[in-house]
């Protein structure tokens, strides 16, 4: 969602899935294939990147960094071997093949149950398409010229058809894909549009006749408004302009509460494609990098550790002056990165019981980032922490590294908690680390029993349930009294409610993705901090999570 409303008119395309035929290749023929199947990943990589340079500067620079990524897929010599490979063996056509493969890289991405995982899946179905695009040599389906004013609605946006868009002529998106920290919700943000995205059936329920209201501060679209319900939309287009403009105000100032607590507001990152956003959104550094992503430019393989210090050295100089903080890789697990078995992966060997049992790729990690870290302020985060014993292995692992790299000491090393044995633990975690990041999407899961990817039980996923911010509230004691800092880097830190139950438990250091900074600031912005504590004292003897929800509606 990109907030903002907008009324106008409608004009709806469908950009459609990816179509393929089937052909069989004589092997003799297959060397011109290969090449058309070349020249034209070639082709679609140029055009991602002139369409960068063509909408880089201030406003357009998350959408060139978009490109520039999708760039680097349509060159990325894994992708293109994996077609090639396909249709030697199958003795295919490219169209058939590429279809294949990123139907399949899709297909295992889209699975996931992190959004930015899911991302990637549209990002190999955007590339493919143009690659398709090119191999058929074919016309695209975006028309060039929107009438002044108009509304988009589509089934998905890709970020080269939005940098093909004139946002001077569209006034907001509506699109039947896409989830809240999808592209074309990045994009549309960047644009400064409104936009609504994930409605399905939407261009069905849309006519292209008659004025329809996109709400992206509730995240509604309006397909057959009245009179009425036109004229209470184009007030909220007044009031939400005024908003915007605030906020724009707001996104430079430090974060604070309204009674002047200091709140340190890092970024959450897991592409080095992002970096951009860091300075535009004037992060305090980066909170949690997920670094399992480096992993899926190489899967199988994990990356080497000169391009993981790279890699980490990048991440530094974008942050400097501020810190970095690097999760080790959670792979395994349900995240659908890296290899998970057995019937529940989430229970699983995933995050650092992963790394604990596959050594070398632990080491390689801890090594590149001690190698890096005299580069600049770095901290080492390990995931899905349950035992001390756990923490024990892997400072030894990492005093190794240190040693190995030359270093005098090794960077600092913090825990998530975001399993309840860790958080119930705290007082005895904060001992042995350094630090503590509070990861609420995992600990929600585990403390409530309910997968967090799975529908049929999402009404019960509630980050907000008593019995987390118990636990919250001991890792706060717990750092509190070994004067080791506390921060919380999961979805909760970004929800308004949310917000003002961390800021009332003695919370004071937030991670969450770039595009939210803006918003939280306006949130902490109204958050006195000791009417906070008062209702999360009250917070925390509720029974559920809806009178938590209650109490601090009133004040966020
Ligand atoms: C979390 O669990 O809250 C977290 C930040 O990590 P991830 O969402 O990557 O599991
Ligand atoms: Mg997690």
């Amino acid at each position: 969602m990109s907030p903002g409303v907008a009324v106008g008119r409608a004009v709806i395309v469908r950009f459609g899935g990816m179509r393929a035929f089937r052909r069989a290749v004589s092997p003799t023929a297959l060397d011109e294939e290969e090449k058309r199947l070349r020249r034209s990943a070639r082709r679609a990589a140029e055009d991602f990147r002139q369409q960068s340079r063509a909408v880089s500067g201030e406003m357009g620079s998350e959408l060139a960094a978009i490109l520039d990524a999708h760039a680097m897929i349509a060159s990325d010599e894994t992708f293109l071997s994996a077609i090639l490979e396909r249709m030697r063996r199958e003795r295919v056509n490219p169209e058939w093949a590429l279809a294949a493969v990123s139907g399949e890289f899709e297909q295992r991405l889209a699975a996931s149950d992190s959004s930015g995982m899911r991302e990637r899946a549209a990002d190999i179905s955007h590339v493919s398409r143009e690659i398709a695009q090119h191999l058929s040599g074919g016309a695209r389906s975006l028309p060039q010229e929107l009438p002044r004013g108009s509304i988009l609605v589509a089934d998905e946006l890709s970020p080269l058809d939005a940098a093909r868009l004139d946002p001077r002529r569209v006034r907001a998106l509506a699109l039947e894909r896409g989830g809240p920290t999808s592209h074309a919700s990045i994009i549309a943000r960047s644009f400064g549009l409104p936009a609504v995205v994930g409605i399905a059936g939407l261009c069905e329920a849309v006519s292209p006749e008659r004025p329809i209201i996109v709400d992206g501060e509730r995240g509604i679209v309006e397909p057959t408004p009245s009179k009425e319900r036109l004229r209470k939309g184009l007030l909220r287009v007044r009031e939400s302009r005024e908003r915007t403009r605030r906020l724009r105000a707001r996104t430079a100032g430090v974060a604070c509460t309204k009674d002047g607590s200091r709140v340190i507001l890092r970024a959450n990152l897991e592409l080095l494609e992002e970096i951009g956003a860091l300075e535009r959104c004037h992060a305090e550094g980066i909170g949690l990098f997920r670094s399992e992503f480096l992993y899926l430019q190489t899967a199988p393989q994990t990356p080497g550790v000169e391009q993981q210090r790279e890699a980490y050295e990048r991440l530094l100089e974008a942050a400097r002056p501020h810190s970095v903080v690097v999760r080790t890789y959670d792979l395994g697990g349900e995240k659908g990165i890296g290899p998970a078995r057995g019937e529940n992966p989430a229970l699983g060997l995933r995050g650092l019981r992963y790394c604990l049992a596959y050594p070398e790729i632990f080491d390689a990690q801890l090594t590149a980032l001690c190698l890096a870290s005299r580069r600049g302020e770095l901290k080492i985060l390990l995931p899905m922490v349950t035992t001390l014993a756990e923490l024990r292995a892997a400072r030894q692992h990492l005093e190794a590294a240190a040693r190995g790299a030359g270093l005098e000491k090794p960077p600092p090393l913090g825990v998530m908690i975001e399993v309840p044995s860790a958080a119930l633990l705290a007082d005895r975690f904060a001992a042995g680390v350094e630090f503590f990041s509070i990861g609420t999407n995992d600990l929600a899961q585990y403390a409530l029993a309910v997968d967090r990817a799975n529908p049929d039980v999402s009404s019960l996923y509630r980050p907000l349930h008593p019995a987390i911010l118990r636990m919250i509230k001991s890792v706060v004691e717990a750092g509190v009294s070994l004067q080791k800092p506390v921060a919380v880097c999961g979805e909760l830190a970004s929800d308004p409610v949310g917000i003002g139950v961390l800021i009332g438990l003695g919370i004071r250091e937030l991670s969450v993705t770039p595009v939210a900074i803006a918003g939280v600031k306006d949130s902490l912005s109204t958050i006195d901090s000791a009417r906070a504590r008062i209702l999360a004292e009250k917070a925390l003897e509720a029974g559920e999570a809806s009178e938590v929800e209650r109490l601090f509606k009133s004040v966020c």
